[in-house]
Parts: structure tokens; sequence; C-alpha cells
């Protein structure tokens, strides 16, 4: 199977977008299917650095590095970091940083944008995703049933394709995060206490993030452990028995801290979830995975995005390499040994600050970066 020409994307994330827009560049022409109705269905949630060896290479590729660059916010990098009560420990400006944050929903802008209109099929939810007998997969969406040369599961953290390729799961980590949304002309307190970026406040096992976005709104995450039962009950509470909720876990917290909960709009639940560190399935021809799908990871390393679009380089390379599955099986390998630091620094980051020594080993890990 040299030729892999009729391609199916399983999800419009970034990920699935990168690769049809990287194939177009080639002349293949993949079809995305997305479930969401259309693009504006669901706010696509906040702002995310792209790094340069990844996430901006990608854009570079795919000819998009004017446009990024239009949207992209390179003076929001700062970090202030506050303890419970609120009072601010370390600041950095981060102006020397290469990271600059862009809205997930200027990004999912930009890149389709760039695709022909009919690359994505939206209100398409995939179901089964059955394998060829020697190459090849269907799928199914809706009544249809539909055959490819290679279907790419970019259907992030539950995806329907990783279903048919192995049976491991997420595994939830332990820590659930409620978001929060803040318009900056109403909230000049937060405004404040965000500063130059992300803020983050720490201690006993508790944790409140707010970052910046595009056109004044800043969102925020107030995250603490709890079982997984208890996460999924929060997910179906009303959200003001969801922000009494968070208001008693973090009970004793300062009045500044404190008012990030008490002042947000409520968006969302956050279980966080992740795949086996370095998780292998084995090589199928006709189906394969990138991003969220293949290595999900919290996103306390900052790298889930930037790993998506670099999985998207590598596969289109693939793909259009001539060299048949092999070029592919090759990729997968690599794709999943980039994620292992990638996966262990998010564990890691998530343990140890939603941890009981928190604010002593965030505190040593912001000092390392200032020193560096
Ligand atoms: C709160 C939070 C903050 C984050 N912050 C950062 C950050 O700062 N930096 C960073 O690098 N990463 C961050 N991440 C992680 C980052 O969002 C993901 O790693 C990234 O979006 C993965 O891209 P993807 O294209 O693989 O999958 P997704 O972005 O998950 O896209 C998957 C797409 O597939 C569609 N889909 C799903 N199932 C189906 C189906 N059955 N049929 C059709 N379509 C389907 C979905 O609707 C979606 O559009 C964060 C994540 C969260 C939750």
């Amino acid at each position: 199977m040299a030729t892999m020409s009729r391609v199916a994307i399983v999800g419009g994330g970034p990920g699935g977008l990168m690769l049809a827009r990287l194939l177009h560049l080639r002349g293949v022409s993949a079809t995305v299917f997305e479930r969401d109705a259309h693009a504006d269905e669901r706010p696509q949630g906040g702002s995310l650095d792209l790094h340069a060896d990844t996430g901006q290479r990608a854009m570079r590729l795919a000819r998009l590095e004017e446009a990024f660059l239009a949207e992209a916010r390179p003076e929001h990098q700062g970090d202030p970091l506050y303890d419970q009560r609120g009072t601010l420990l370390l600041d950095r400006d981060g102006h020397g940083d290469d990271r600059p944050e862009v809205d997930r929903t200027a990004l999912r802008r930009i890149l389709l944008d760039a695709l022909p209109p009919s690359t994505v099929r939206w209100g398409s939810k995939v179901g089964d995703v059955s394998l060829g007998d020697r190459a090849g997969s269907t799928l199914q969406v809706g009544s249809e049933t539909l055959a490819f040369d290679i279907v790419v599961g970019a259907d992030g953290a539950w995806s329907r394709v990783r279903k048919a390729l192995t049976d491991a799961v997420p595994v939830y980590e332990g820590v659930t995060l409620i978001e929060f949304g803040y318009d900056v002309r109403r909230h000049s307190t937060v405004d404040r206490l965000v500063g130059g970026g992300k803020m983050f406040a720490v201690g006993d096992s508790r944790v409140l993030i707010a970052q910046r976005n595009g056109h004044g709104h800043i969102r925020g995450y107030a995250g603490w452990r709890m079982p997984e039962a208890e996460a999924r009950e929060m997910a179906r509470l009303a959200p003001e028995t969801a922000r009494a909720t968070a208001l008693q876990a973090f009970a004793g917290w300062g009045p500044s801290m404190l008012h990030l909960i008490e002042s947000g709009d409520f968006l969302a639940v956050r279980p966080f979830y992740a795949m086996p560190i370095g998780h292998r399935w084995t090589s199928r021809p006709g189906a394969t995975l990138l991003g969220d799908a293949a290595h999900l990871m919290s996103p306390f390393g900052g790298e889930g995005v930037n790993l998506a679009l670099a999985d998207a380089v590598d596969l289109a390379d693939a793909i259009t390499s001539g060299e048949g599955w092999s070029a592919v099986e090759r990729c997968e390998a690599g794709m999943i040994a980039r994620s292992i630091p990638a996966a262990k620094g998010a564990a890691e980051g998530l343990r140890g600050s939603v941890s009981p020594t928190g604010l002593a080993d965030v505190l040593a890990h912001y000092k390392e970066r200032l020193a560096a």
C-alpha cells in the first residue's frame, strides 16, 4: 500500500486541521470528520503557547506563520506566583521567552481558513471504526459506512479511532479543575493579579491559575484533589453548587484568591486524565493516531498542543513519502518517543504542584527558571 490517497482525519482540533493543511499543500485532499456542528458551536477553550521547535515550526511549515504572528501575544508570557494568602512571591515578565500565546479559537480559525471549505464535514460524529483485513479502514458516520486508505484519529482524549487500535484507556490523575471566565473590564482585581500573563497560586494541595486570553478575557482554574466519582458528580452540579464546593475546598485562602472563585463566570469542570506514559499500540496499516488521541497528558507541562502540531508535521511527511506503511510506523514510534519526556514532566508537574509541599516545589522550579 504505497499510496494513501483516500485520507480521513477524525477530529478537527489543532492536530487534525494541521495535518489536513499540510496534506493539502502537497496535493492530498483529506476529509476531516468533526462532531461539532460548525466552527463556533462551542468555545474552544483558553490560551495556548506555541513552542519554537514544535508548534511554531508547524505553523511555519504550513505557511501560516504570518497569520499566527498577527494573532499571537508574545507580551503575555509573564507568570506571577502567589501563596494561598495572596502574597506575591515571584514575578517574571517572560519577555525573553519564545512561547507566544494564541487563543485556541484563533488558532482553529487560522487553520480552517487555510483549507478548502469542503475539507471539514461538520456535524459528523464518528461512531465505530473498523480496521480492514490487510489495510485500510472504514468509518461509521451516522448511517454512512465510508472506506479509506488511512484513517487518522485526531479525535482527542476519548478517541474512537484509538479504541480500534488498543484497549488502553486514559487514567484519571486524581485532580480536577473548575474553569471560570472573566472580562477585564468588569474584573479589575483579577486583571491585576494576572499581571503580564498567567498567575499561579499554590498551597496545601490546591492550585489557582488565571491566564490572560485575547480580546480582554481571562480564564481561571481552581483545582484540587478529589476521587474520580466525585469529579463526575461535580460535572453534574448546577454552576452555583459547584462554585460553593470550590469555595469550601479553598476555605482559609486569602480574600483576593477567593475572589477568583467568587467572581468568575462558571465555564466547566475539567477532570484530568492521561494515557499511560509511552503507551505504544500495535501498528496496523489503515489507522493511526496523533495528538491527545495518541498520548493524552495533563496540561501541566504546556506541551499538548505543541505535540499535536508536531505529530501532524511528521505524519504528513510519512503519508506523502511514497514509502507506504513503514514510514507511518516509524512516525508512530517517533511521536510516542517524543511524548515521553513531556508526559513525565506533565505528570510530575501536576503531582508536585497539587501536593502538601506544592508551594515549595513550584517556588524551587520558578527559581531554577529565573536562574537559567
Ligand atoms: C484546561 C486545559 C488547558 C490546556 N492548556 C494547554 C496549554 O497551555 N498548552 C498546550 O500545549 N496544551 C494545553 N492543553 C492541551 C491541549 O488542549 C491538547 O493537547 C490539544 O488540544 C490536543 O489537540 P488534538 O488536536 O490532539 O485534540 P483536541 O484539541 O482534543 O481535538 C479533538 C477534536 O476531535 C473532535 N472529536 C472528538 N471525538 C470525535 C468523534 N467521535 N467524531 C468526530 N470528531 C470528534 C472534537 O470535537 C475536537 O474538535 C490544555 C488542555 C486543557 C483541558
